[in-house]
């Protein structure tokens, strides 16, 4: 038995997006072929700008849409098109957060009965049995036992980020899918959440899917870093070789917008030009029309991903970048 808890494999969504009353509806790519898996314990980063597919892929990952084309693998069984007996499974085995901590708590019910709805839902637990976890649950997330009789409203966004970590956590999943958990939050809340959620992984052995639009942050919770960009993975590996040597002309862009930790400065690289629609992407590299690097080649012919210096990547020139980045 392998520890992968999802495994994707060439996973595609493609929506029809109406074009008036009397066209055929366009063919919207917004997630083309990604492949990845996460291990028991593991993270991995998706990472790229707004409108890359990043959603879309939670959405499949989570099982609220499925996949057009694609295999889509957890805890070892077919989540595309998964037996009835196995739905049940599946949901509580993957749980999600998302980004606004506002919207996603029902401003009319107490703390302890929103953790309680799942456990009602899935469960045969008393009444008891079900206050004695909720409030076990609040403890590890960092809440108090008086938060259990109190409204969302009258939270803070990073404690009611705790209080959807809660939710997601309630019913012991293995894989936990946030989509930008901590975008919305104040850069100081930001930490204490990301380290919640690091402390929670490391005791629960939980893998995650962390998406998030900045390499910064996700460089201290992610093992794995898989940057997308127009729908397609770009560059997809171990973090440590993505930040020391990213490859791909957009990694490198990514990360010269992010500030370095060391407070050095880096080689500015600015994105020229503004993102393809991905109704009409390039047909040659999808980012050829804004890398500073392209060339003819890159206009023509879309590169396959291959793997170089321990991660995958799609470029035509990743070993020119390699050998600069060796020199
Ligand atoms: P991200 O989360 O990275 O910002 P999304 O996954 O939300 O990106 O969107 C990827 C692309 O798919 C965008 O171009 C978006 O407009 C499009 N898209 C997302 N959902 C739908 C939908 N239900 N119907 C049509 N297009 C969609
Ligand atoms: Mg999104």
């Amino acid at each position: 038995m392998s520890d992968l808890v999802i495994e994707a494999r060439e996973l595609t969504q493609i929506y029809p997006v109406k074009q008036g009353l009397f066209r055929a509806p366009a063919q919207l790519q917004a997630v083309n072929k990604v492949s990845f898996s996460v291990a028991a314990g593991r993270t991995l980063a998706i990472v790229g700008e707004s409108g890359c597919g990043k959603s879309t892929l939670a959405r499949m990952a989570t099982l609220i849409e499925k996949p057009t084309s694609g295999a889509l693998t957890i805890d070892g069984r077919d989540a595309v098109n998964p037996p009835d007996d196995q739905r049940r499974h599946l949901r509580r085995t993957v749980q999600f957060v998302f980004q606004n901590p506002y919207g996603s708590l029902n401003p009319r019910k107490k703390v302890g009965t929103i953790l309680e709805q799942p456990l009602v839902i899935n469960t045969k637990l008393s009444k008891a049995e079900r206050e004695e976890k909720v409030r076990a649950i609040m403890a590890k997330v960092g809440l108090r036992p008086e938060h259990y009789n109190r409204y969302p409203h009258m939270f803070s966004g990073g404690q009611r980020q705790r209080i959807a970590i809660a939710r997601a956590l309630i019913l012991s999943p293995k894989l936990v899918v946030a989509d930008e958990p901590v975008s919305a939050l104040d850069i100081s809340i930001q930490a204490q959440v990301l380290n919640l959620l690091a402390d929670l992984q490391e005791e629960l052995k939980l893998a995650y899917l962390f998406i998030s639009h900045d390499l910064g942050v996700v460089r201290h919770i992610a093992h794995d870093v898989l940057v997308m960009y127009l729908g397609n993975a770009i560059e997809h590996g171990p973090k440590e070789a993505i930040y020391a040597r990213p490859l791909h002309p957009y990694t490198q862009a990514l990360l010269a917008s992010t500030p370095r930790v060391d407070g050095g400065k880096r080689e500015r690289m600015i994105l020229r030009g503004e993102l393809p629609s991905p109704l009409n992407p390039p047909k040659g590299c999808v980012f050829s029309t804004r890398c500073p690097f392209v060339t003819d080649r890159c206009r023509a012919e879309r590169p396959e991903k291959r793997e170089i210096d321990g991660r995958l990547v799609a470029c035509h020139y990743a070993e020119d970048f390699l050998a600069k980045a060796a020199a």
